[in-house]
């Protein structure tokens, strides 16, 4: 922060004198107080003749903009007649350093001043009166259905706001608010002439002032929706799905403001789970192929059942950003060796089959299996990731919770993975095989399965 006051005043004036000056060789890089993400748009300025530095050689990003100097800045923006003249403003004489850039405005319909008949010259200039001021000059018209926080849809200023940011020229914070009634520096109202004058500098996020991402985490319902204030009861803004990676910036209780591709708005946080840290490689297994179809009943096969399930399990896995080794893609049979040795070479560390019950009629829900003949920490962290898994799975089945259990079967047994075998359901029961025919369902299984294989990330983690 700088201090204001007194010294301001000076270089107010000693500015004055600068804005009445050529450019000379002066560019942003001579001149000190520039941020430097911005120097583009500054030199860009500072060569069309826009902006200068002051004397002391600092650029003073952090002032502010009086409502003279955008006037200024506005009229050779828009090539407006400069030349010091009288006003219909009874507080902007003739002999102000701006009264021509002012009067020039005013005639262009531009600017219109205040109620009272005055134009306040030394007033600083607020981040609303720069819309009214860039949006009348540059005359756009375009609109969207970008919204902000903190302005009403229905007032007068959503509309001009909405054009700047329609145009690219200020998409307001990230955290949703545009700030009207905040002051603005000579740094922002330099980006939005910059942007309003060279198509190069328009953006398309609020890069104005990055808030800082407190977290990653992971959308874990079916889809989310994205409300623009934190409450079930404000307006819908989009919506993201299941995997999706949010970048969380602020936390209203249990509402988490956040970004997700070039989605921004309040969620619910019950349904967001923590990202891992790493990129884990996992394998799915889906169980049987070709020659071996496994169970058949009410019109199910398991092993094409068990593969669609496995393919939408690894399209959730990729998208919330894991890696995943498929032991088969399509209708063939892979040994039960062949299985662990192409995830065992592919360096997965973790191995999930995927399978379907069969019994008499009325045996139905999901079981997860586990092997363990000993104590090691590989069979602990498969009894782990079985008990994350149909966790999720029950729930998201709408089914019968049969547990985890240990058993001896080749795929958790002959492995140095992390290895489970999971059951989603009865084929044999009339309900589990109604739900195993929908997409609904397969849909809810795979997702169950990803984000418990995410659970165990998170806890080994
Ligand atoms: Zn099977």
């Amino acid at each position: 922060m700088r201090g204001k006051g007194l010294r301001y005043a000076v270089v107010v004036l000693v500015a004055v004198l600068l804005l009445s000056m050529g450019a000379g060789s002066v560019s942003a890089d001579t001149v000190t107080g520039v941020p430097g993400k911005y120097s583009k748009e500054i030199n860009y300025l500072i060569s069309e003749n826009i902006i200068q530095g002051y004397p002391d050689g600092d650029f003073h990003g952090d002032d502010k903009v009086t409502r003279a100097q955008a006037a200024v800045m506005v009229g050779r923006m828009l090539g407006l007649p400069g030349e010091k003249r009288s006003t219909d403003f009874p507080d902007v004489d003739k002999g102000l350093y701006a009264s021509g850039y002012i009067q020039s405005a005013k005639d262009k319909g531009i600017i219109t001043g205040f109620p009272e008949g005055d134009y306040r010259p030394n007033k600083s200039m607020t981040r609303a009166e720069m819309a009214y001021l860039i949006v009348k000059a540059l005359r756009l018209e375009a609109k969207s259905d970008v919204t902000f926080t903190d302005i009403p849809k229905s007032s007068k200023l959503y509309d001009y706001v909405n054009k700047l940011s329609t145009a690219g020229i200020s998409e307001g914070f990230p955290s949703g608010e545009y700030k009207p009634d905040r002051i603005i520096s000579r740094t922002e109202f330099s980006l939005f002439v910059a942007r309003g004058m060279n198509k190069e500098f328009k953006v398309s996020s609020g890069t104005e002032e990055p808030m800082e991402v407190l977290e990653k985490q992971i959308v874990t319902a079916d889809f989310l929706n994205v409300r623009n204030g934190a409450g079930s009861n404000n307006q819908i803004v989009g919506k993201i799905y299941t995997g999706d990676t949010v970048s969380v910036y602020k936390k209203e209780g249990s509402w988490y403001y956040i970004s997700s591709d070039n989605i921004k708005g309040y969620v619910h946080s019950a349904y967001l789970m923590d990202k891992p840290s790493k990129t884990y490689k996992v394998a799915i297994d889906p169980g049987h192929g070709e020659r071996d179809p496994g169970a058949s009943a009410n019109g199910i096969v398991e092993k094409e059942l068990v593969l669609d399930v496995s393919k939408k399990t690894r399209e959730y896995l990729e998208n919330a950003g894991m890696d995943v080794v498929m032991t088969r893609q399509s209708d063939w049979y892979p040994s039960l060796s062949g299985r662990v040795a192409i995830a065992e070479r592919n360096n997965a560390t973790e191995f999930v089959s995927i399978h379907a019950n069969a019994a008499s009629e009325g045996a139905n829900g999901v079981e997860t299996f586990y092997y363990a003949s000993g104590m090691s920490s590989r069979e602990f962290n498969s009894y782990k990731l079985a008990k994350f898994i149909n966790e999720r799975l029950y729930k998201e089945m709408d089914m019968t919770d049969r547990g985890v259990k240990n058993g001896n079967f080749h795929v958790i047994r002959e492995t140095s993975l992390t290895a489970v075998l999971t059951e989603i359901g009865f084929l044999t029961n009339k309900e589990d095989a109604g739900k195993l025919k929908t997409q609904h369902y397969r849909e809810a299984a795979a997702r169950a399965i990803a984000l418990g294989v995410m659970d165990y990330y998170n806890w080994k983690e």
